[in-house]
């Protein structure tokens, strides 16, 4: 599934093009199948209706778990690196792993689970939320896992939306110095929510909970039932291709989390395939990936792709900056991780502590670096390139959504030459097109615009779990015939691609289009910045002014210079244009709980509305806000 030079790549995507059925054939019988397909792919994007492998029958786990115990039984699946760096980690192998699975399977089978049900999972970053996420899956149970430092409210809608009738969780979890009393907020949600039968609880922190009678048991006791019960096995759910395989609901940067819904067949071929490809990976090699199971990049970058190619993948449970800003370093000179997948803002935030943190740190182990979840920022990029890779690891800048299942605008680990801030090239398969406002598309190079797929690829989204009208409204209703992402995009003179930020982030300032992405870029120059957020807001003579945001360690300077200063380098990078009308210094940014920084309660405070600032439930720091609104110019 590897392509093995550039040549290579294009030779793969002109195929792909040209003949798109046939190229994911050949990929798709890289994998285990009960029955293989009768057709390859149908689609429409108008309903929109997509089907991948249509009448194929399989069960992911067989390809994750069963399919490695011939020949790679020892090898390990799962190393897990603990909250507190003095306690044991622990390492599953394939056999282990595939055992843990199939025990589990049949606990949520013992508690009534079905093919079917939805099953939500609210648990820390321990090896049993592999367990629990890859249980449903053997079961044919469709599992919605919610990030493990949600508030109760955030839960119960998303238990609503899915009418989960089963939840599995953990007595408390641990984040740095934190502990997080996980069960106690599921009780909360959980008054609101009566379609819950039976709460699974898994001890970790071992925390005082309150146990309700025939509704709680503990992880432990039914492992325990199971055991005596003596059928260590659980023969996999024969499902179909098109058979639902989770529900995820998205960050909500941009509004209320939608449940995107991605099936059994396609999304494991597109995981496997791009994880393959993109990161060149090799048998042996320690992946380690800081990204929480709770969100598509842990569902499809720590489980599936990663176990459907039999990788060995380090799972970490606690946070980069504790005991200190070092421990990612120490990560990976512990388990001498080859490739590292890691996302802009832990880098900036590491950045900002210092070269201190890296010295003495034997980072020689690594071969290739990923990023992901927001555009790299270049002072970032170079940082992680020269810091952290020492210049010889390439930095795989993949593009992709919760919507798209996997990459994909990404380089090709040592294939495809890289550029700093840009997601290079589109992976085989992928067919990006930049349209105008009016969906015309716009050909050629130098050119930037909304950033569109014309052709379905296998591991798409298939709908919004529940409310299909809303899928087709967001995703396929803005241009005709083609899947919007959302995003602006510019193509360069060698048709390389940078994501310039969401398109309702693009400025307008005097006529001029400007991605806030690239504002930030520019100020995040400045030595004195951490990082920043741009928004516009109405300005009488541009149309729409510039409004910075800027975390610099050096506020109790001289504010007065540092604006100036931050002022002359965007005008040096990118034109006087682009300078900031408002520079507004603060101590830290409203993120979501991915670290995605929430552009719209910004675009209100800049807009001087901040009487309505609509849904702040998924923010990691409510508090920021309040600092924010009272310092707004
Ligand atoms: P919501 O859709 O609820 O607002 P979200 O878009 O933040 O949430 P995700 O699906 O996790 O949720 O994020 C996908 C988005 O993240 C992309 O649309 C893009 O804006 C951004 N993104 C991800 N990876 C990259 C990357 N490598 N370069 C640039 N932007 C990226
Ligand atoms: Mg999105």
């Amino acid at each position: 599934m590897q392509v093995k030079s550039f040549e290579e790549y294009h030779q793969a995507y002109q195929q792909s093009v040209e003949q798109p059925e046939q190229f994911w054939e050949n990929i798709a019988n890289n994998f285990q199948w009960r029955k293989k397909w009768d057709k390859v792919l149908e689609w429409n994007f108008k309903e929109p209706k997509v089907e991948w492998f249509k009448g194929a029958k399989l069960n992911i786990t067989e390809n994750c778990l069963d399919r490695h115990l011939e020949n790679n039984a020892d090898t390990p699946a799962i190393i897990w690196e603990p909250n507190d760096p003095t306690e044991d980690h622990r390492v599953l192998t394939y056999r282990q792993l595939h055992d843990k699975v199939c025990q589990f399977a049949n606990v949520l089978k013992n508690n009534g689970a079905k093919k079917g049900d939805r099953i939500c999972i609210y648990m820390p970053m321990v090896p049993e939320l592999a367990i629990a996420v890859l249980a449903c899956a053997r079961i044919g149970a469709v599992h919605s896992v919610v990030f493990g430092g949600f508030s109760a409210q955030s839960i119960a809608d998303r238990i609503k939306d899915a009418e989960c009738n089963i939840i599995v969780t953990a007595d408390g979890s641990y984040r740095g110095t934190k502990e997080v009393p996980l069960k106690s907020v599921i009780d909360d949600a959980l008054v609101q929510c009566p379609s819950i039968k039976r709460v699974i609880v898994l001890t970790r922190s071992h925390t005082p909970v309150s146990m309700i009678k025939g509704r709680d048991v503990w992880w432990e006791d039914e492992i325990k039932k199971v055991e005596t019960q003596g059928n260590p096995e659980c023969e996999p759910e024969e499902m179909d291709a098109e058979d639902m395989l989770f529900i995820l609901y998205t960050s909500g940067s941009t509004g209320k989390p939608k449940g995107v819904v991605h099936t059994c067949g396609g999304y494991m071929v597109y995981t496997g395939y791009t994880f393959s490809n993109a990161f060149q990976y090799q048998p042996g090699e320690i992946y380690f990936c800081t990204a929480d199971i709770g969100w598509i990049t842990g569902h499809s970058y720590i489980a599936y792709g990663p176990l459907s190619q039999g990788a060995t993948v380090v799972m970490f449970e606690g946070i980069p900056t504790w005991p200190n800003a070092g421990r990612f370093w120490d990560i990976v000179e512990k388990f001498k991780v080859n490739i590292l997948y890691t996302a802009p803002t832990a880098i900036r935030s590491l950045m900002s502590f210092g070269d201190d943190v890296i010295k003495g740190k034997d980072l020689s182990s690594l071969r290739k670096l990923g990023s992901v979840g927001e555009p790299i920022n270049e002072e970032a990029w170079h940082w992680f390139d020269e810091k952290i890779g020492h210049g010889k690891c390439p930095i795989v800048d993949t593009w992709w959504q919760t919507e798209t299942g996997g990459f994909m605008i990404s380089p090709i680990a040592n294939v495809t030459p890289t550029k700093p801030g840009y997601a290079t090239l589109p992976l085989p398969g992928v067919q990006p097109v930049l349209v105008d406002e009016n969906g015309k598309e716009i050909e050629g190079n130098g050119v930037s615009g909304n950033l569109c797929i014309k052709f379905p690829w296998p591991g798409m989204l298939r709908t919004t779990y529940g409310d299909h009208e809303r899928c087709r409204q967001t995703y396929f209703a803005a241009y005709e015939n083609l899947y919007f992402t959302g995003d602006g995009c510019l193509r360069d003179e060698e048709g390389y691609y940078r994501i310039t930020g969401r398109v309702d982030d693009v400025l307008n300032v005097s006529g001029h289009r400007i991605g806030t992405a690239e504002v930030e870029n520019a100020i995040n120059m400045h030595s004195s910045v951490v990082e920043s957020a741009v928004v516009g807001y109405p300005h009488d003579i541009k149309g729409q002014g510039v409004y910075a945001f800027v975390v610099s360690p050096e506020k109790h300077g001289d504010e007065e210079l540092t604006r100036k200063d931050i002022i002359m380098t965007v005008s040096r990078i990118i034109g006087p244009i682009a300078k900031p009308d408002k520079i507004q210094f603060v101590s830290g940014l409203p993120k979501t709980r991915s670290g995605k920084i929430m552009r719209r309660i910004l675009r209100k405070i800049a807009e001087g509305d901040t009487s309505n600032l609509g849904d702040t439930s998924t923010l990691l720091d409510p508090a920021v806000v309040d600092e924010i609104k009272a310092g707004a110019m």
